[in-house]
């Protein structure tokens, strides 16, 4: 190979371009970790339009991850209380293909659930689809990005008729107005950061504004930091368009062609006056004047959000809200401006363009629609009928339905639920209780291989050649440089395996990735996100290029409706009026403090790769929880003390910081860290599971807590 081999990195929805090379190649100067294992050496791929050669320390510090700690064989207890003992794939294989034959013939198909990730690539996510949706006819495919965006995409649809956010990373140095709203984007999305704080620092003139209950790094840099209180987005978004309504910074001409529902909505926001506003968010009137007119008077206005406003009970209501502002004052379809959700995974975006949502199907259809079954049923080969017109189960569905004993096999992989789910201990409790369990990853051990049955060992990232979508869907061919261990196998051709030895061998008669890729974009075709002219040979030869991008495209398609006709059935893009209805579960006497819950800028989720990174282990070294001095003098909590965390539903143990960073009435406790890494600090012991009804995410960021000091004698 060349020295080099171009990739993607694995972590965040920013998608970098990385470059790495083998150790081997550079003699004394290989880079070694500290047991003096040689690393893969990573750099920044300058041709990478979207990061130019930026990286952040996890990009950077992902070639130490590689060889550490890695599944390399499949491993089988008939029990949880037995020991692992090594088989072959040809026995895993015997072993699972028997257990799903037997649901089948005990007409128990809809008890089969695959948990998956935005860290497949595209391929994987394609063959899952196929095999459970199209072959044995079970919907209950479901992945992390359901605990991620998936507000975001609902919000989409019900505003655009279609997913797909419609900014590029170009937006970033075009925008004269940037609203970062529950994203942490400095340490969360480091590079998209990078490119608008740079061009914010050189042009006076761009607003940054920043919506976060923490002063957090991002907040640092803005020129208006609205500390609003968790839970009171909607108010605030409401309360901006009342002012733009009364100080005329509406486009009138906007709204009447391209629209509709405006009616329904002004009705709504005449009840959100400033008082009212600046009272419900816990602002200042004057700070929600200057934010109102920072985005009335902008030129171009680009919103930014992620899991802050994404992983809530009303969370596809929030995004419409954000969107509604775009749409009163014009400020979509042009350079500078737009809705952008930044997606947490790395291929997040090409699990939605896949399908791999309970509820979606391949080529932004819906489970729901007849239409869209029918054309995939057909595409497939399959009968018709054979796509059930019932969404399946959501990922917390699949916990509920191991509690019901409706979940008779679930299949995980890519993802750490053990870790990253809500309402921890109701969680564990539920694995505890699965029938069967496969567990598909890179990695051994980790939180949730405790719970399984079955350990299947997959390759991860530069061990597989395939396709990654990145959060401005910027498509990018990921190149394998080195070989799976051992006998780890490319999770696509696990399914695909699976498939041929259920009976489907015509279904999954693949020699490689680029043919399965080949297949997908076909079921793209003249869809919103038609990528009918992409293939891994297009993208090896014109490298990382923006869908859509029909058959016999000649340029790429930066920013989606340009043309201001959306994908409704009348094409216009539609106001949702909302209320607010706050947090799920608000503070009360027993439970005062709301508690937040976020990441840090070096760990990724659960850590099963960056917890095994030494440089990052030293720049994160213990979990902790921020909290306001006002609160910690009242409760005569000083700086790392130890401090219980109470919740309904669980507790976690976690060393107080007390900083002004964070809003008098909350705390905060980076996600972070699982049972493998610390003892009771896990944040997710203490969240709940209530969810967004359109969207199904859970509200992970945020719930009641009582806090008591602990007191070492
Ligand atoms: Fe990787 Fe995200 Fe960092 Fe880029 S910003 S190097 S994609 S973790």
């Amino acid at each position: 190979m060349n020295e080099f081999t171009k990739t993607l990195c694995p972590y965040c929805g920013v998608g970098c371009g990385l470059e790495v090379s083998a150790p081997a190649q550079h003699g004394k100067a290989t880079n070694r970790d500290s047991d003096g294992t040689p690393t893969w050496r990573v750099r920044g791929d300058k041709s990478h339009p979207s990061s130019q050669g930026m990286v952040c320390v996890k990009g950077a510090t992902i070639g130490e991850s590689i060889n550490k700690n890695r599944l390399h064989y499949p491993m089988f207890r008939e029990s949880l209380h037995q020991d692992f003992r090594r088989i072959s794939w040809d026995e895993a294989f015997d072993i699972i293909t028997q257990r799903i034959q037997t649901l089948r013939l005990h007409e128990e198909t809809d008890s089969i659930c695959m948990y998956g990730s935005g860290q497949f690539q595209t391929e994987d996510y394609y063959i899952a689809q196929k095999l459970l949706k199209g072959c044995l006819g079970t919907n209950n495919f479901d992945a992390n990005s359901r605990l991620c965006m998936s507000s975001a995409v609902s919000g989409y649809i019900q505003s655009f008729g279609a997913d797909g956010p419609p900014c590029c990373y170009d937006d970033l140095e075009l925008t004269d107005c940037a609203f970062l709203i529950g994203t942490n984007t400095a340490e969360c999305h480091p590079i998209v950061f990078n490119r608008l704080a740079k061009y914010h620092k050189k042009n006076r003139h761009v607003k940054m504004v920043v919506v976060d209950p923490r002063r957090t790094p991002t907040a640092e840099v803005a020129d208006l930091h609205l500390a609003i209180r968790p839970g009171t987005d909607i108010d605030l978004f409401n309360g901006i368009a009342y002012l733009l309504m009364k100080w005329n910074y509406i486009d009138t001409a906007f709204m009447d062609d391209c629209t509709s529902n405006f009616p329904a909505y002004a009705e709504v926001i005449r009840h959100y006056s400033p008082d009212v506003v600046a009272r419900q968010c816990g602002i200042s009137i004057q700070d929600l004047e200057t934010a109102a007119k920072y985005w009335g008077k902008a030129k171009s206005v680009l919103s930014m959000w992620s899991m802050g406003v994404n992983q809530s009970s009303e969370g596809t209501a929030k995004v419409r809200t954000i969107i509604n502002l775009h749409l009163m004052t014009g400020q979509i379809g042009k350079p500078g401006a737009g809705p952008f959700s930044l997606t947490g995974q790395p291929n997040a975006m090409g699990g939605r363009e896949a399908g791999g949502l309970s509820h979606l199907l391949p080529g932004y259809r819906l489970i729901k629609n007849d239409q869209h079954r029918a054309e995939v049923e057909d595409f497939w080969g399959v009968e018709r009928g054979k796509i059930s017109p019932v969404p399946g189960l959501t990922a917390w569905d699949m916990i509920t339905g191991l509690e019901s004993d409706h979940v008779k096999l679930l299949w995980i992989a890519a993802t750490n639920p053990a870790v990253s789910m809500p309402d921890l201990e109701r969680t564990k409790k539920a694995l505890l209780k699965s029938p069967f369990t496969i567990y598909q990853d890179a990695y051994y051990p980790t939180e949730t291989a405790a719970y399984a049955h079955l350990l299947l060992p997959a390759a991860q990232w530069g061990e597989k050649t395939g396709i990654m979508t990145n959060s401005e869907r910027r498509v990018t061919l990921c190149q394998s440089f080195h070989q799976p261990p051992r006998e780890a196998k490319v999770d696509w051709e696990i399914f695909a395996e699976v498939g041929r030895r259920l009976g489907f061998a015509d279904k999954f008669a693949f020699n490689n990735s680029a043919e399965v890729y080949a297949e997908f974009v076909q079921l793209t075709r003249q869809r919103p996100c038609d990528m009918s002219g992409l293939s891994h040979e297009f993208l090896a030869a014109q490298g990382p290029t923006h869908w859509p991008y029909s058959q016999g495209s000649s340029s790429e398609t930066k920013r989606l409706y340009t043309n201001l006709r959306f994908h409704t059935s009348d094409g216009r893009a539609k106001f949702g009026a909302f209320y607010s209805q706050g947090l799920a579960e608000p503070p009360d006497p027993d439970y005062p403090f709301v508690l937040t819950t976020g990441r840090l800028y070096g760990h990724w989720h659960t850590q099963t790769r960056t917890g095994r990174i030494d440089k990052i282990r030293q720049m994160h070294p213990e979990p902790f929880m921020e909290i306001h001095p006002r609160d910690a003098a009242k409760l005569n909590i000083i700086d790392h003390q130890l401090v219980e965390v109470r919740s309904r539903r669980g507790l976690g143990k976690f060393p107080a910081k007390i900083t002004k960073a964070i809003s008098p009435g909350t705390v905060f406790v980076p996600m972070h860290w699982g049972a493998l890494w610390a003892d009771n600090a896990e944040a997710n012991a203490l969240t709940h599971p209530q969810s967004c009804p359109d969207s199904l995410q859970p509200e992970l960021k945020a719930c009641a807590v009582q806090l008591i000091p602990i007191n070492v004698e």
